[in-house]
């Protein structure tokens, strides 16, 4: 039975737990002191070692990317945080930035002592001020007690950190997006290669890193590699946080191994709400295919959730319940990436506004089988086709809702509309 290994949620329950004194009485700040006695490529060969996986829903090696930047090219590198968490379910780095900001700015500080940046960014997104005003207030508390700036804890290492607001724009979290943005441009994705690490802010090479990724790293300064791989499973290492949302008792973050199921995280969030059935979830937002009951014991590594027809992504695991009408939701998701789609290619951009069209059309119970079939078709010409992760994304819900639910779409037009009563859904009344 797998149990929650709270590390970067172990202070939430503190009303104090986002102030530097907080965080301190519980040991913050003593892996920059480690990591500021150590070599920096000896930081990235623990974070390689420890097969820390990108947080941010790909799961790239952090400690690979890091390795990444090239050795003999004199520009400034720098340190960019994704902290523009956006898509439909992902509520983890939000409450991680609010409720423990010194866990995101202690793994900036040893993350740019290893990869040798003395300037780093967080880039949040622009609709939440509240953890924006967080955000600064923690940087200006380390700045105060010398963990930040210049010559921090008496090393030699400088460091600068700037908070930086987005404008809201789903897009820019796109690593490439985000860094045009950054630099003052519209953002849009950049194509790649090269990658970040070899030409990413100002063309110099530049490590992006979601926000729970680098938290994760002082944890495994201060315990070491084999403490990170005793937990989660070989080859997705270590705890994360599964965001449970929807019609579930007790929504909420938990932090978990990887591997964990959803099984096992319903029995700690005391299940589906009372009288309801598990219908379909999303194992990590809605760009990955969903999943219905059948997949209750999949473990939730990366491995796995590929292995069963999906993808790990950011663990958003939204539930609904038998009220939900699947065509309605996806069709939801949809109208959000149609809306947030930049325009810069053809696939996504006219894609996803044709498929706002056709669901809408079959939600109202106006269309027919052929309706699956180009929705299936329209799929087909995104995945694989569009500049960035954004199109192909837009793909998973429509893709997988008609390889479980295909009845149900049947249903609408065979009944001339929608069978469910929306207002018994609490999440889509
Ligand atoms: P990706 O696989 O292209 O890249 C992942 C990371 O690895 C990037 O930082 C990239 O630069 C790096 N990388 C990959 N190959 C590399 C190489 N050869 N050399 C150097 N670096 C390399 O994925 P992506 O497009 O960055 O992200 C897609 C994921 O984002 C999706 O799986 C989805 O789950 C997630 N996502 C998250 C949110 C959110 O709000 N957190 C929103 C939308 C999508």
């Amino acid at each position: 039975m797998t149990t929650l290994t709270p590390v970067l949620s172990k202070n939430w329950d503190r009303p104090d737990s986002f102030t530097l004194d907080a965080y301190r009485e519980t040991g913050g700040y003593e892996a920059l002191r480690k990591a500021l006695t150590m070599e920096p490529d000896s930081i990235v060969d623990l974070v390689k070692s420890a097969g820390l996986r990108g947080r941010g829903g790909a799961g790239f090696p952090s400690g690979m990317k890091w390795g990444f930047l090239p050795k003999d090219n004199p520009k400034p590198r720098y340190l960019v945080v994704n902290a523009d968490e956006s898509e439909p379910g992902t509520c983890k780095d939000i409450p991680l930035m609010l409720a423990n900001p010194h866990a995101l700015i202690e793994g900036i500080a040893v993350a740019s002592y290893a990869i040798k940046s003395n300037l780093a960014f967080i880039y949040v997104r622009g609709e939440v001020l509240h953890v924006i005003r967080r955000l600064h207030r923690a940087v200006a508390e380390a700045y105060e007690a010398g963990l930040l700036g210049r010559d921090i804890l008496g090393s030699g290492f400088d460091l600068e950190v700037v908070v930086h607001a987005g404008a809201g724009a789903y897009i820019c979290g796109e690593e490439t997006a985000l860094l045009d943005s950054l630099e003052g441009y519209r953002g849009q994705p950049r194509l790649k290669p090269p990658f970040p690490a070899v030409a990413g802010l100002y063309a110099s090479p530049t490590v992006v890193n979601n926000v729970e990724s680098i938290a994760s790293v002082p944890p495994i300064v201060a315990n070491g590699a084999e403490w990170f791989t005793a937990m989660g499973t070989e080859k997705s290492a270590g705890f994360g946080f599964f965001s449970l949302s929807g019609h579930v008792a007790r929504p909420g973050q938990y932090e978990a191994p990887l591997g964990v199921t959803l099984r096992e995280l319903l029995d700690m969030a005391g299940g589906i709400r009372p009288g309801h059935q598990l219908k379909f979830w999303t194992p990590g937002g809605s760009s990955t295919p969903i999943f219905t009951d059948e997949h209750l014991d999949t473990p939730l590594d990366f491995e796995s959730v590929s292995a069963a027809g999906s993808m790990l992504g950011t663990r958003a695991l939204q539930i609904f319940d038998e009220t939900t009408c699947v065509v309605r939701a996806v069709g939801r998701w949809i109208a959000f990436y149609a809306h947030e789609s930049c325009g810069k290619c053809t696939p996504c951009r006219e894609g996803n506004y044709w498929m706002v069209q056709v669901l809408d059309r079959l939600e109202k119970g106006q269309g027919d089988e052929s309706d699956l079939e180009k929705l299936l078709d329209i799929c087909d010409n995104i995945l694989g086709r569009a500049f960035c992760a954004l199109g192909d994304g837009a793909t998973s819900p429509v893709t997988s809702s008609i390889k479980y639910f295909r009845q149900e779409y049947i249903d609408h037009f065979e009944r001339g509309g929608c069978p469910f009563d929306h207002t018994k859904s609490t999440v889509w009344g």
